[in-house]
């Protein structure tokens, strides 16, 4: 709701709302963004949780979701949410592969409220840099070569480091959960991005202006804003 309303996170200068009208608009620009996200509302990006909220061990991230939010809002801001949906695969590839690029930021400033605004910097940056390059390492490696994110350091080794114990702890069963179940996930037959199960809409394939009628074999599922909002 903060970042949504562009408010303090003390929620320092809010005067007293003695009609309710001010609190109605905060929840109704709250719920607009939120229907964004993910819901089964026709502007719905149906952003798949577990890679958009939460980190690669399955544990949520506060200052993914700010970031998410404040992205979406430059977004929608800056006309840019098709250019979004353009690119959504691969700007998907990006997170799920530079996870750890999100860690590193909050460890600079050690606040989720000071570490928000650059993370949804680099995920505007990911989108634009994408229209031009589908090179996912050539997209990271320009923008940490930049100014701003010079203190972002990519692993060359990938590699886990080897376990000394037998059993399979709570973080790493989660890692291995989120790795097979994103290899399996729907994908939208429009972007490609992952689908979620809250936010879905079936798509007719062949359009219904031309034609096209509601037979299984027309159907496809797609992102509700995929569908309705970029397709159109
Ligand atoms: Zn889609």
């Amino acid at each position: 709701m903060n970042v949504v309303n562009n408010l303090d996170f003390n929620n320092k200068g809010i005067n007293n709302d003695l009609t309710g009208e001010a609190t109605i608009q905060i929840l109704k620009n709250t719920r607009k963004l939120v229907y964004r996200l993910n819901s089964n509302h026709c502007s719905s990006l149906g952003l798949h949780p577990v890679i958009y909220f939460y980190s690669k061990d399955g544990r949520h991230r506060t200052v993914s979701l700010l970031a998410v939010v404040d992205f979406v809002i430059e977004l929608d801001k800056r006309k840019k949410i098709d250019d979004f949906i353009q690119v959504r695969e691969h700007f998907e590839e990006c997170l799920i592969k530079y996870d750890y690029l999100i860690q590193q930021i909050y460890l600079k400033y050690k606040s989720v409220h000071k570490s928000y605004k650059d993370v949804s910097k680099i995920f505007q940056k990911i989108v634009t840099n994408l229209q031009t390059e589908k090179i996912i390492g050539n997209v990271i490696n320009e923008i940490i070569s930049s100014n701003d994110f010079q203190y972002l350091t990519i692993r060359t080794i990938n590699k886990e480091i080897p376990s000394s114990t037998q059993d399979f702890n709570t973080n790493k069963k989660n890692e291995i959960y989120i790795k097979d179940a994103l290899k399996n996930a729907p994908k939208c037959k429009i972007c490609n991005g992952l689908i979620h199960r809250n936010s879905i809409s079936i798509d007719h394939i062949q359009r219904k202006e031309d034609g096209g009628l509601a037979s299984v074999d027309n159907g496809q599922i797609t992102h509700p804003y995929c569908n309705t909002g970029y397709k159109n």
